[in-house]
């Protein structure tokens, strides 16, 4: 009884080895198709970082090169762009300096220039354009009198401001040809013999024949005489004249011709408000310095 037992003891105990031993193989070889298959994974885990870390490095150049070719771009565009302002200020200097020209060219020198008993204005000489004063801006409205065409529209302006500004500024005389001005002079003559040089000489006369030149009075002091000085329309003139580009040729202490606060003449905004800032005279500027000033004349 006791060794059937054990038998049955020992089959049970040698069955139960033999599954043991037959799961224990069978574990083993699950467990190194695992580890087979993890070790593969790590591999290509690794592969795909070396591609990852490849892949961002190549990214990185990339981004570098585009950078670099970016800033090359923006770099030559910048050139590119100083190049065309460059180009097209030199084009402005040019068309403006040819403009200057142009307009020098036909522009009329004598209308700057400065008259002496030297150099007088030739005796044929005629104003390109002349135009009729408006008869309310003349002291004796039954004359009539010309001026040069383009200076009318100062004149015209420089009286009715002074109107506007409450005073009663006329012209007496404007354009004087060669003609009317012999007229005058022998008529002085007539009166005051060679004593008349003193009042009609040559300077003044000149400006006249210019057309751009005007001898101003008030009812008040209608003759042209130096009284026209006590005026307030003299004063107004003395500060506003220069807006509307006209000057006093000839004033009190000048070294060229008599005193004569009733003559402004003509010589554009610019110049006419360049010599009352530096506080010069017509006739002490270089004629050289004065002519620089006759392409913007009438601007
Ligand atoms: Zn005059």
């Amino acid at each position: 009884m006791v060794s059937r037992r054990l038998n049955y003891r020992r089959v049970v105990f040698l069955t139960a080895f033999a599954a043991l031993i037959t799961l224990g193989g069978g574990a083993s070889a699950y467990g190194a198709l695992v580890y087979h298959e993890l070790v593969e994974r790590v591999r290509s885990l690794e592969e795909r970082s070396v591609i990852l870390e490849e892949t961002a490095l190549a990214e990185r150049r990339l981004n570098e090169e585009l950078q670099r070719m970016n800033g090359e771009l923006a770099e030559s565009l910048r050139l590119e762009k100083e190049w065309s302002g460059f180009i097209g200020t030199q084009f402005k200097v040019l068309s403006g300096t040819v403009g200057a020209l142009t307009k020098l060219s036909q522009t009329d020198r004598e209308l700057l220039a400065k008259y002496s008993k030297v150099y007088f204005l030739n005796e044929n000489y005629v104003p390109e354009s002349l135009s009729g004063l408006d008869k309310e801006l003349l002291l004796n409205p039954a004359n009539s009198h010309q001026i040069h065409s383009r200076v009318e529209p100062f004149a015209d302006e420089m009286i009715r401001a002074a109107k506007s500004a409450g005073l009663d500024l006329r012209i007496v005389s404007a354009y004087r040809s060669f003609d009317d001005q012999a007229a005058v002079k022998s008529g002085y003559k007539v009166l005051y013999g060679s004593g008349a040089n003193r009042f009609s000489a040559d300077q003044g006369y000149s400006e006249h024949q210019l057309g751009t030149a005007l001898d101003l009075a008030t009812p008040k002091f209608p003759n042209l005489s130096a009284s026209f000085e006590t005026a307030p329309e003299y004063k107004w003139l003395t500060e506003n004249a220069h807006l509307y580009g006209f000057i006093l040729s000839y004033p009190k202490g000048n070294y060229f011709y008599q005193y004569e606060p009733w003559h402004w003449r003509f010589v554009g905004k610019a110049l006419a408000n360049d010599l009352r800032e530096k506080g010069i005279r017509f006739y002490d500027m270089p004629q050289r310095e004065i002519d620089a000033y006759l392409a913007n004349i009438f601007d």
